[in-house]
């Protein structure tokens, strides 16, 4: 590889994607290439999650995915309406299970109107009116939550890039990157590449790209969390209408194991949230014994571990028995049983932790000299993909003074 290209954007998940839209919008005469070491798009995270198009109730009015999540839902659904492609707005339920979750319904209640959100309280007969089987004494509806397949979302914006001149390099990994006065010189399995600037959206990986590149994260790395999903058998789909959501435990970074209903119409029960022995660990026995060690030996990992042990623990036990994880889905849908549960594939979350061990709640960005890293992009970000990606474009531009 010998041609010369202006910005090499490492990473085609819908991050990735979109930022070369945005930086392509902001000047059509650039000439982009999209890298990415596998031979598909949306091979990790993106085209492994739970398909929700968020509608921002749960985060600090403040936050970055607050802003995000509302500016990139609009820009995503006018996307999804102007490439004709089909999502469903179906609403979901956010459910209060027992008289002592109250209070925190209250509390999710109160974040929705700060953010601006509208929902609708309903008591125990306005939910079995609308979940017939979904047991639970109170719940919120948010009408603004949608579903769609990110897969096809970023099938279509790869269709706008190459219309547009875009190069896709896929099957082709960055190893590493070495940074001079005008150009940045990638080195990749396939040869060498020269180009003007980089952009780091490498999920699972973006640590390591951007150290590759020199940039300074405040020792920020990733760490993996596997959530595992089953499927409900086509003989149970009936018993869910809308997504369904326990309370988010206040203590504890994931939304709960949900109900999701899918675009095909199959409805995904999960995700879980344990650990991932190997970045892109789909099942337990996926192993890195670099991801494993840097995991294991890690001070931040002992601080983490000693915060949320007893969560994990369930977790974890959820994780390796279907009948624990069968029971923490009955609090929200007693009639289940074994026999309604499939297994199904599972994703990996790129989730960042701090040296002190915090796991860092907003998205969070670095610039290096001629680039710019993605370095936490964790839930909702496919749904504010498009304002990340805005975000990430105006900031590049700004760092190389164009
Ligand atoms: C289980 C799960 C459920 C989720 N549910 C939702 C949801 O319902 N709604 C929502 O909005 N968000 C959800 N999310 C979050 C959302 O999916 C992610 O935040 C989003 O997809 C991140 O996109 P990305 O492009 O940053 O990462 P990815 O999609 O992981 O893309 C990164 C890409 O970089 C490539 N790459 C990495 N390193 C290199 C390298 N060295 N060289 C070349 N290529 C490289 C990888 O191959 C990969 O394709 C969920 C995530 C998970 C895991």
């Amino acid at each position: 590889m010998s041609d010369r290209v202006d910005i090499a954007v490492i990473g085609a998940g819908i991050v990735g994607l979109a930022t070369a839209r945005a930086l392509l919008l902001r000047d059509p005469t650039r000439r982009i290439t999209v890298i990415d070491k596998e031979a598909t798009p949306a091979h990790h995270q993106t085209g492994r999650n739970s398909g929700v198009i968020h509608s921002g109730i749960y985060y600090k009015p403040e936050s970055g995915k607050a802003a995000m999540v509302a500016a990139g839902r609009n820009d995503l659904l006018a996307f999804l309406d102007h490439h004709g492609l089909t999502y469903d707005m179906c609403g979901k339920v956010v459910v209060a299970v027992s008289a002592d979750e109250i209070g925190r319904l209250d509390a999710l209640e109160q974040r929705a109107t700060d953010n601006d959100v509208p929902v609708e309280r309903l008591d125990r007969a306005a939910l079995k009116a609308r979940e017939p089987h979904i047991e639970g004494v109170a719940a919120l509806l948010v009408p603004s939550a949608g579903i769609v397949d990110y897969r096809t979302v970023c099938a279509a914006l790869v269709e706008e890039l190459t219309a547009a001149g875009v190069e896709l390099r896929l099957g082709v990994t960055v190893t590493g990157a070495k940074v001079g006065d005008a150009t940045v010189t990638l080195a990749t399995d396939r040869g060498r590449l020269r180009v003007g600037s980089i952009v780091n959206c490498g999920g699972l990986h973006c640590d390591r790209v951007a150290a590759a590149a020199g940039a300074d994260t405040d020792g920020i790395r990733i760490m993996p969390f596997r959530g595992e999903y089953h499927e409900l058998a086509p003989h149970a789909r009936h018993l869910v209408n809308h997504l369904v959501y326990p309370l988010p435990d206040p203590d504890f970074p994931f939304l709960g194991v949900h109900l999701t209903r899918m675009i095909d119409g199959s409805i995904h029960a999960g995700p879980n949230a344990v650990p991932a022995l190997k970045r892109e660990g789909y099942r337990w026995r996926d192993i890195s014994a670099r991801d494993t060690s840097e995991i294991a030996f890690s001070r931040r990992t002992w601080v983490l571990a000693r915060k949320y042990w007893r969560k994990e623990i369930g977790e974890i036990h959820r994780s390796l028995s279907s009948r624990a994880f069968l029971k923490a889905l009955r609090r929200l849908c007693p009639e289940l049983t074994r026999a309604d549960l499939e297994p199904s594939a599972s994703g990996v979350r790129a989730q960042a932790i701090a040296p002190d061990g915090t796991l860092l709640d907003d998205f969070a960005f670095a610039d290096s000299p001629r680039a710019v890293h993605v370095i936490n992009a964790p839930s909702p970000a496919a749904t504010a993909s498009f304002a990340i990606a805005a975000t990430v474009a105006e900031r590049h531009d700004r760092a190389l003074g164009l």
